[in-house]
């Protein structure tokens, strides 16, 4: 009970944001949003609510948000025109099926940015969207989390019924033979699709299902409505996946567009709050961190201890990653100076030198975790180079042991009053940028 009061008051606060709402809106109704945050953010609730939002998802979220207003502003979706409506008109697509399958790309949109194959659902009752659903076998460990399949569930959920007769479903992929079955399983009247697929299409490429007499059910089914678009998606998935295959490792090059709109997110969510802007910037090579405000104007400077191994991304490299990130999550606000940190949890411990000197060989994390995340997609994010998988925090370090020097593991290492100074000074996702320099 007071686990769901809290996640409503969390939800609030998340949608108080223009930005997130405008996401949460393109996923779903706010019944459906909560039940569809919930799984994301349940397990990243923080007991005083000052981590908001950090949940990878989240920052997806805004991120997709920040995309659709680039997107609308563009205006360069290929729509079906009218006049092309109208001259096929044994195949009539109606504005509500565009509409709907608008809503089944903004689908796909989330499956992407968990970085599955983007192919989206959304199931249609009565006029109203009911169910929604992304593909997420990977992510899901579930080889039946089609998007189809995940909307089909949602929506018997919402209906509290395993049949959901009357319905349409709109996929941006022609389904598989299973999701055809699923299909004929929830006696859903008509399927509506984007893009063909000619290796496992069951609606009439490889087989029709559908059309398959000696089954029991059938749906009425139509390809093509907003094809060009969710086949383009899918091509540029793939076209990106098999670029970021051929670099072993992390790439030297980085996705320039991809950063500034997160951050850009990122910006906007932190004034939403009310937050005052803040950036923190380390160099490497000087050892320092330093926090600015707006205007880059310098207001602290810190010494850091970051990476022996120097600056890389790699997971297992043991090297402090470059480029923009932001501060994912704070911990420890309410821990005492030297409080002891493990995986993240504070073990009720207080560092002393005599403790120190009992475990030589421990990787001391004291006082409070600033944990980051990268926001440049294939350099410092997702992947094999994913700083917040990585554990990359900003944390104190035993002060009797502090040089101005390149010592930790991959982590920026501070001294404990400094950090608590740059703690209660930052905002979660206070923008962090790591040069080399
Ligand atoms: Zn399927």
């Amino acid at each position: 009970m007071q686990k769901a009061a809290k996640m409503d008051r969390q939800f609030n606060l998340i949608t108080s944001s223009q930005d997130t709402c405008q996401a949460i809106m393109a996923i779903s109704k706010p019944d459906a949003a909560v039940l569809q945050l919930k799984q994301y953010w349940l397990d990243d609730l923080h007991k005083n609510g000052t981590v908001l939002l950090t949940h990878p998802y989240a920052i997806d979220l805004a991120l997709l948000a920040a995309n659709q207003r680039v997107a609308r502003n563009s205006r360069q979706h290929p729509e079906f025109s009218p006049l092309e409506q109208s001259k096929t008109p044994m195949n009539p697509i109606s504005d509500d099926d565009i509409r709907h399958m608008r809503a089944a790309i903004e689908q796909a949109e989330l499956a992407r940015v968990a970085g599955e194959v983007p192919v989206g659902a959304v199931l249609v009752m009565d006029g109203e969207i009911v169910g929604r659903g992304y593909n997420q076998p990977i992510s899901a460990n579930d080889p039946t989390a089609h998007a189809e399949v995940m909307a089909l569930r949602d929506a018997g959920l919402h209906q509290t019924n395993y049949r959901l007769p009357g319905s349409t479903l709109y996929v941006t992929l022609e389904p598989c033979v299973m999701c055809c079955g699923a299909i004929m399983h929830a006696r859903v009247e008509r399927v509506v699709f984007g893009a063909r697929d000619p290796k496992t299409g069951a609606a009439g490429s490889v087989i029709d299902l559908f059309a398959e007499a000696r089954l029991n059910h059938h749906a009425e089914s139509m390809g093509g409505v907003l094809a060009e678009e969710c086949g383009a998606m899918l091509s540029r998935f793939f076209a990106d996946r098999r670029a970021k295959a051929k670099l072993a490792g992390c790439s030297e090059e980085r996705t320039a567009s991809s950063s500034p709109v997160l951050l850009d997110a990122v910006r906007k969510l932190t004034t939403s709050y009310g937050l005052r802007a803040m950036k923190i910037r380390i160099s490497l090579a000087k050892q320092i961190l330093e926090l600015l405000d707006d205007n880059d104007a310098v207001l602290r400077r810190y010494p850091v201890s970051t990476a022996a191994n120097g600056p890389g991304e790699t997971t297992g490299s043991f090297q402090t990653p470059r480029g923009q990130h932001i501060v994912r999550a704070k911990i420890g606000g309410d821990q005492p100076l030297n409080a002891v940190f493990k995986a993240r949890r504070a073990t009720g411990e207080i560092y002393t030198p005599e403790l120190g000197e009992t475990q030589p060989e421990r990787d001391w994390i004291l006082s409070r975790i600033l944990w980051l995340s990268g926001a440049e997609p294939g350099f410092n994010r997702l992947g094999n180079c994913d700083t917040m998988r990585r554990y990359i925090y900003i944390h104190g370090t035993p002060d009797e042991g502090f040089e101005q020097a390149p010592r930790s593991h991959g982590c920026i290492r501070m001294r404990n009053t400094d950090l608590v100074e740059l703690f209660d000074a930052v905002p979660p996702y206070t923008p962090v940028e790591i040069v080399a320099a």
